[in-house]
């Protein structure tokens, strides 16, 4: 069950100012406040979805391929493509999921 009350919801909706590196219909990607490696970008579903669960039992096929396509593009535009990146999603309780709206980190930049 998605939650509203969340900061990528509020993000989304332009409530809070985030760095943004890209948008489309699917997707929106900006750096993450609290960056763990020398890039460290997350992208969000437009669509709300909660975790990855929820993302892929509910979303059509379409915007699962144009989400995906649309990390890939990041890390193109973040220039990491060639030297490589991790692609990470939190989902639920074990995982230390923090904030409840689907999304994906992009980590590079550097050795990993
Ligand atoms: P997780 O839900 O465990 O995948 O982690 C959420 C991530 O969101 C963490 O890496 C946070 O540093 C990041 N984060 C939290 N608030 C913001 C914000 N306002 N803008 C950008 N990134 C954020």
């Amino acid at each position: 069950m998605y939650n509203k009350n969340n900061v990528f919801y509020k993000i989304l909706k332009s409530e809070i100012p985030a760095k943004i590196i890209y948008e489309n219909d699917v997707a929106l990607s900006f750096y993450d406040i609290c960056p763990l490696k020398k890039v460290h970008a997350l992208v969000i579903t437009k669509g709300l979805y909660s975790n990855f669960n929820d993302f892929i039992s509910n979303a059509s096929a379409q915007e699962v391929k144009d989400f995906f396509g649309t990390v890939s593009k990041v890390s193109h535009i973040l220039n990491i493509a060639e030297s490589g990146y991790r692609i990470l999603s939190n989902t639920g309780h074990d995982s230390g999921q923090e904030i409840e709206h689907f999304h994906v980190h992009i980590l590079g930049g550097e050795r990993l």
